[in-house]
C-alpha cells in the first residue's frame, strides 16, 4: 500500500511577478486536499511568498550553489535559501543540464550542499527523445540517479525527492503516457530498494512533463507515481489546483 504523501510541485522557472504570488496565495488558501503543494518561484519573489504562503504551501528554489558561501558571483547559497524560508530546492532540472552544462557531479555536490541545511532537494532525471529512441531510458535515468547515489549515499533519499522529467515532454505539450510514466518510476523505485526496501518504500517520486488538469489524475493514479512536478501548468491558480486536487 501507498502511504507516501502526494507532493505536487510548481516550478515557476523565469516566469511570473509579484501580482502572481499574490493571485496564487489566494487562489491556493482555500485548498484543503491531501497533497502538499510545494510552489518553486524566482528567487526574487521568495520572501513574498514566504509571507503570503504563510506554511499552507511550501516554497522552494530551483537551483542553489554546491558552494557553501565566498566569492561566487551571481550564486545563491543554500543557508541563504533555508533562511529565506525554503523548504524544498529543484536540482538536475534538464534546463540546467542542457543550458548551463550542470553535469552529475555538480548535481551530486549540489544535492548534498542542500541537505547540509536541511533544504530537500527534488532531483530531476529523464531522457531525451534521441535517448529513448535508441533503448536507453534506463541506462540514462538510473545513471543519473546512481550518480547522486554513489556521491550522497543511499541514506540522503531518506530526505529527499526524485521527479523523472522525460526532456521530450518538458514544456512540449507531450506527455508520458501513464504506463511510460509508469515503468520508468518503477525502475527508480527499484534502483533505490536494492540498496534500502524502507527507503524505496518512503520516496516521493514525481512525475514532470507537461503535466495539465486533464492528464494528471491518470498519471497521478499510477502506483509509483506520488505527484508531480509542474511547469506552464503551475503558471494558472485553475490549473495548479486541479492538479493538485487530482493528487
Ligand atoms: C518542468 O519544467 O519541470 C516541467 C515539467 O515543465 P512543463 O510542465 O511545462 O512541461
Amino acid at each position: 500500500m501507498n502511504k507516501r504523501t502526494p507532493l505536487v510541485a510548481g516550478n515557476w522557472k523565469m516566469n511570473g511577478d509579484p501580482s502572481l504570488v499574490e493571485g496564487m496565495a489566494a487562489a491556493l488558501a482555500g485548498y484543503d486536499g491531501a497533497a502538499q503543494m510545494v510552489i518553486c518561484p524566482p528567487f526574487p519573489f521568495l520572501a513574498q511568498a514566504r509571507e503570503l504562503f504563510a506554511g499552507h504551501v511550501a516554497i522552494g528554489a530551483q537551483n542553489l550553489s554546491d558552494q557553501e558561501e565566498g566569492a561566487y558571483t551571481g550564486e545563491v547559497s543554500a543557508s541563504m535559501l533555508a533562511g529565506a524560508g525554503c523548504g524544498y530546492v529543484i536540482i538536475g532540472h534538464s534546463e540546467r543540464r542542457a543550458l548551463y552544462g550542470e553535469t552529475d557531479a555538480l548535481i551530486a555536490a549540489k544535492f548534498a550542499r542542500a541537505q547540509t541545511e536541511g533544504l530537500v532537494p527534488i532531483l530531476c532525471v529523464g531522457e531525451t527523445l534521441e535517448e529513448r529512441e535508441a533503448g536507453k531510458t534506463e541506462a540514462v535515468v538510473c545513471g543519473q540517479l546512481q550518480a547522486v547515489i554513489d556521491a550522497a549515499g543511499i541514506e540522503a533519499f531518506a530526505r529527499a525527492v526524485v521527479a523523472y522529467e522525460p526532456v521530450w515532454a518538458i514544456g512540449t505539450g507531450m506527455t508520458a503516457s501513464p504506463e511510460q510514466a509508469q515503468e520508468v518510476h518503477a525502475t527508480l523505485r527499484q534502483t533505490v530498494a536494492s540498496y534500502s526496501a524502507d527507503i524505496a518504500a518512503s520516496l516521493p517520486l514525481l512525475y514532470g512533463g507537461s503535466v495539465k488538469a486533464d492528464n494528471a489524475a491518470l498519471l497521478f493514479a499510477q502506483s509509483d507515481i506520488d505527484g508531480g512536478l509542474i511547469g506552464g501548468a503551475s503558471l494558472t491558480a485553475d490549473s495548479f489546483l486541479a492538479i493538485c486536487r487530482a493528487a
